[in-house]
């Protein structure tokens, strides 16, 4: 059972009418809203039909405040991923060609939605155009950089189109640029937050823009470092766009609209018969996604539970349900809620002169993760070696074996699959094993983890 407290919102916020001047009509009758920060993902703008269906949630949340974070048009991030892999792998020719089928992918969207699409479509266009002129210049010496000017087109691109058609539908909807509010360091692909600096960006432009519109539309995943470079904040790290904006706005509300009810037990492409959990704390937000959860990107609780925000996580496919509501509330009893990480590798490490691995051989191998950025899910110390259970990445774990290479013999076992179990039984415990081997198996009071690979199937001559 859960016992939750039911949120009040913080702040009366009041329109100000200036030509009212009765302090006790303004007060009494003015009417109420609340600042709302929305996220709307890649599948939830994949296309016209969808980005008609984004237009209609926001209509009817009129009366408040908005700010909408906005993903990359569908798949359109992992299209323009293809489009540097292509300029480095390929050369500029298959550079170009990929960026091609972006460009005509967009145009396509734009042409179903727009009764004229000539100035949008022109619009896109300049935006393509300068990813292409980055690239043409590129001496291929910084691959993260131009990755993060290439691949932050989808955001500028799907944000210019939603904010044209809400205008269209007579709303009045503003564009940010969210290079301009959220600045980071120069860490490519995984900018980091440079808070006060943001918080004071935000202050000053955004309230602005919020005197003169309703509705601010304005990029997940982006933001721009001190020497006026794009950079991007981590796939799927529009999540995080959010909570940045509602903790340096101070929202009432942070809301993440997706293709799922809310959260789920599990994950409904892996599993069947899951349940829909009503309320979360943010304790256990955060556990669930630290764990691999890829309901909502693991940076996202912290920010917003700073400010006892309240996260919904509702359905942009109905819209009228009420999700999940993550907050500060008091937990007693959860269901089994099953997290899965595929192409997972463990590593084992041991030392080439056979002595026992030592604290020092651990802070040589941290430093080393540390440097490569390979983060540990799980890991187990023996005698004589030491494992980890890591994200598979060949390029990672090829560098970092070449590092260790006088040192240690790495060996690596690639294919398995990591399964978490929070407020695990054994029953879900004894169903997930099934077909499965254990490599590692680890049980917490309240969690389980397990190294897994199918059983080989032996085929009979
Ligand atoms: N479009 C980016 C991605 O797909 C960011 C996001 O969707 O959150 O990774
Ligand atoms: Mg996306």
């Amino acid at each position: 059972m859960l016992i939750f407290k039911q949120h009040t919102p913080k702040k009366r916020r009041i329109k100000l009418n200036n030509s009212i001047s009765d302090q006790f009509f303004v007060l009494t009758f003015a009417p109420v809203y609340y600042m709302k920060v929305f996220k709307f993902g890649g599948a939830s703008v994949k296309d016209a039909d969808n980005i008609k269906n984004v237009s209609s949630i926001i209509q009817t949340y009129g009366n408040d405040k908005l700010l909408v974070v906005i993903s990359a048009m569908g798949k359109m991030t992992n299209a323009l991923e293809n489009v540097i892999k292509a300029y480095y792998e390929n050369g500029k020719e298959k550079g170009e060609e990929s960026l091609d089928k972006v460009k005509q992918y967009h145009t396509t969207e734009v042409i179903a939605l727009f009764k004229s699409e000539k100035d949008i479509l022109a619009e896109l266009m300049s935006i393509f155009d300068g990813a292409s002129a980055h690239l043409q210049q590129s001496d291929k010496s910084n691959y993260d950089l131009d990755y993060d000017q290439t691949v932050s087109c989808g955001e500028l691109a799907s944000t210019k189109i939603v904010c044209q058609y809400l205008n269209e539908q007579g709303m009045k909807a503003s564009w940010l640029d969210a290079r301009d509010v959220i600045l980071t360091d120069s860490t490519h692909r995984e900018g980091n937050v440079d808070w006060k600096q943001t918080q004071l960006n935000i202050e000053r432009k955004v309230n602005d823009l919020f005197e003169e519109t309703d509705i601010i539309i304005t990029q997940g995943f982006i933001g721009r470092s001190n020497s006026e470079m794009t950079i991007t904040l981590g796939r799927e790290g529009s999540d995080y766009t959010a909570s940045i904006f509602s903790f340096c706005l101070d929202a009432d509300s942070m809301s993440i609209w997706k293709d799922v009810p809310g959260i789920l037990t599990g994950d409904p492409r892996r599993f069947e018969n899951l349940t829909k959990i009503d309320r979360l704390s943010y304790k256990e937000a955060i556990e669930m996604t630290y764990y691999g959860a890829k309901v909502i990107h693991p940076k996202t609780i912290k920010p917003i539970q700073n400010k006892s925000i309240p996260l919904y996580v509702r359905s942009f496919i109905d819209p009228e349900g009420d999700g999940t509501m993550i907050s500060d509330e008091v937990e007693l009893n959860y269901p089994p809620v099953i997290v899965v990480e595929d192409k997972q590798a463990l590593i084992h490490f041991s030392t080439k002169d056979f002595s026992f691995v030592a604290e020092h051989h651990l802070s040589r191998l941290f430093d080393l993760f540390t440097k490569h950025r390979i983060k540990v899910n799980m890991m187990r110390n023996t005698a004589i070696s030491f494992t980890i259970c890591t994200h598979e990445d060949l390029q990672k774990l090829n560098a970092l074996k070449e590092d260790l290479a006088d040192e240690f013999k790495v060996v690596v076992d690639r294919g398995q699959e990591l399964i978490t179990v929070r407020h695990f039984n054994q029953q879900v415990v004894d169903e997930l094993k099934k077909g499965k081997i254990v490599l590692f198996e680890e049980r917490l009071s309240n969690t389980i983890q397990m190294v897994v690979k199918d059983v080989p199937v032996v085929k009979r001559k």
